[in-house]
């Protein structure tokens, strides 16, 4: 059995003030301990989140640049998060691949860094609405995966994002039977291109639009192993999220 996984992906939000309110509300709430929990706030606030959350919920990163310790003005390497003790970084999410042009290729160039700098990964994938709407779906979200197959043959270290970008902050989330199709297919695909105990372990997240309303049917499905929450992780209500868990 894989252990659920909820993650909380910040994006660009928040102010001091405000994360140690979040931060202040996971602390002192009922917390299921059989769910693995995430949070991850922007870089800036990283060092903060994790000098005040309880032990086990764990930090995220957004990203990480690929080629180390360096010139690389603005950029964070898997190296330092190690060294700050940060153990996640999220990569390869949608708003990356679009707003900044990141390439599967170099998503997964950031993946092998993270994993050799001994980092875990929450590894995002989805297709656009053109996408699914041509019947590409798992065409495209396959090839994402399959530039990190490519170059990394480990993936224990490794939770996949399924993440459809229409579902993304549009509050349009994908029906259970969507989700648990799209699921399904990557873990399929996954057999064949990383071996079957990959296939059998990783745990695969639903990510786009959440909320405490929706998150206890999608967790029924057979291989949803969790969610990546985005707006939602902001709010009080993200405890009812790692709590619906069946
Ligand atoms: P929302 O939950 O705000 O739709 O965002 C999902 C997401 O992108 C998480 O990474």
């Amino acid at each position: 059995p894989r252990q659920f996984f909820v993650g909380g992906n910040f994006k660009s939000n928040g102010t001091v003030d405000n994360i140690k309110a979040i931060v202040d509300n996971l602390n002192k709430s009922q917390l299921n301990p059989e769910v693995e929990v995430v949070i991850s706030p922007p870089a800036l606030y990283l060092l903060l989140t994790a000098s005040l959350i309880r032990p086990e919920v764990k930090v995220a990163a957004q990203n990480i640049f690929d080629r180390g310790n360096g010139a690389f003005t603005g950029e964070i390497s898997a190296q330092q998060l190690a060294d700050a003790k940060i153990p996640w970084v999220i990569l390869g999410h949608s708003e990356r691949r679009s707003i900044f042009r990141e390439s599967s290729e170099f998503i997964a160039s950031k993946t092998k860094a993270a994993l050799e700098a001994g980092l875990s990964v929450i590894l995002c994938c989805g297709e656009s609405l053109e996408e699914r709407e041509k019947g590409i779906t798992l065409e495209v979200v396959t090839g994402q995966l399959q530039a990190v197959a490519n170059v990394v043959k480990d993936w224990s270290k490794i939770v996949v994002a399924y993440e459809p970008v229409w579902a993304i902050g549009t509050g349009k989330v994908a029906t259970t039977q969507q989700a648990q199709e799209a699921h399904k297919g990557i873990r399929e695909w996954m057999k064949k291109a990383v071996g079957e105990k990959a296939a059998e372990e990783t745990r695969i997240l639903y990510g786009g639009s959440v909320t405490e309303k929706n998150s206890g049917e999608l967790a029924k499905q057979e291989d949803v192993d969790g969610f990546l929450v985005g707006g939602a992780s902001l709010k009080p209500a993200f405890v009812d999220i790692i709590n619906s868990a069946a």
